[in-house]
């Protein structure tokens, strides 16, 4: 049974960044404003997630690690809304199978932080008072210990912690959540006081949009603000105009805050985007959609994070719609 459960636990976490991905989800979900990650060895060695979210509460400690165990389902209605928004209580319990976690939290009610060691899903030992801040503190070591050759596949560690910087500090959960601070650790032992890359970024999505992707960037982007009443779609974000080409694609999407990809989206603004850039240059899209979850098809795999729309082509046209009248709308 364990053998089973690690290998559905290495499907769920296939790196490092998975793991900080959902980690990183759980203290959003968890109100916190300030985020910070800190690695050894690419978070192959050790990754620790701290937070000034509302904890978790002791009695729950015992089973957090439970498979399907999540504290988030009163807030939906049915059970696809939950998979849909990616809550299926299975991020900490798949960590647990394929490292040794360690949680430490506490509630503003409760006068000091408890602390719990997790295998296999189970609760280690007892969970014992200790101090701490408001929050939420927790520690993954020597992730895939107990996979050799998931373990083996990782070259390089600095590999692993640019995924992790890319995802976390210059790219999208920084920019998407505007205002709060993200702070990035590298702890390794040539390093000895740790080096902190820190994004706290202002508030104005514009200015951000320049300081990760660069001021050319900035000054081309175009709000997008849009409600589709048809779809019950909101269509909010920044894209560059015609003005504006860069070397790459950058296409940074969320869903119903949620960092996803979506490849027909993807291709539609990129070809929209061919007609009006010059010959190689390309487009900086960040959108941030809003639907109901019974507009999006649940039935893809959870952790890849592609999604798909029922009734495909009419969200795709209508973002799509959005898109070109912010391209058009430079003066040049
Ligand atoms: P899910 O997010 O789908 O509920 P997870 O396995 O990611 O499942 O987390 C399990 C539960 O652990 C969550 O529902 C939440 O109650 C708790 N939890 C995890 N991380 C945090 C955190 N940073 N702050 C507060 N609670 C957390
Ligand atoms: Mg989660």
């Amino acid at each position: 049974e364990t053998v089973v459960n690690r290998i559905a636990a290495g499907e769920v976490i296939q790196r490092p960044a998975n793991a900080v991905k959902e980690m990183i989800e759980n203290c959003l979900d968890a109100g916190s404003t300030c985020i910070t990650v800190s690695l050894k060895s690419g978070g192959l060695k050790l990754l620790q997630i701290s937070d000034n979210g509302h904890g978790i509460r002791k009695e729950d400690m015992e089973i957090v690690c439970e498979r399907f165990t999540t504290s988030k389902l009163k807030e939906f209605d049915d059970l696809k809304s939950i998979a849909t928004f990616g809550f299926r209580g299975e991020a900490l319990a798949s960590i647990s199978h394929v490292a040794h976690l360690t949680i430490t939290t506490r509630t503003k009610d409760s006068k000091c932080a408890y602390k719990a060691s997790y295998l296999d899903s189970k609760l280690k030992g007892a969970v014992r008072p200790t101090a701490g801040n408001i929050g939420t503190q927790i520690t993954v070591e020597d992730l895939f210990y107990n996979v050799p050759t998931r373990r083996k596949a990782f070259k390089s560690a600095s590999e692993e912690h640019q995924k992790i910087a890319d995802v976390m500090t210059r790219f999208v959960y920084a920019l998407h959540n505007s205002g709060k601070s993200f702070t990035l650790r590298k702890m390794d032992q040539d390093v000895s006081a740790g080096v902190s890359v820190r994004t706290q970024l202002g508030s104005t999505h514009v200015t951000n949009i320049g300081t990760l992707f660069g001021s050319n960037v900035g000054k081309e982007v175009i709000q997008v603000d849009h409600f589709d009443p048809q779809l019950h779609l909101k269509i909010n974000g920044y894209v560059t105009n015609a003005n504006c080409s860069i070397k790459r694609f950058l296409f940074l999407l969320f869903i119903n805050n949620r960092l996803v990809e979506c490849t027909v989206l993807k291709k539609a603004l990129d070809s929209l985007y061919q007609t009006y850039l010059p010959k190689g240059g390309h487009p900086f899209v960040y959108l941030s959609l809003e639907m109901p979850a019974n507009n999006l098809d649940v039935n893809v795999h959870p952790t890849k994070h592609e999604v798909h729309f029922l009734h495909e082509g009419t969200v795709v046209e209508s973002v799509e719609k959005q898109v070109e009248a912010a391209l058009l709308s430079c003066d040049s």
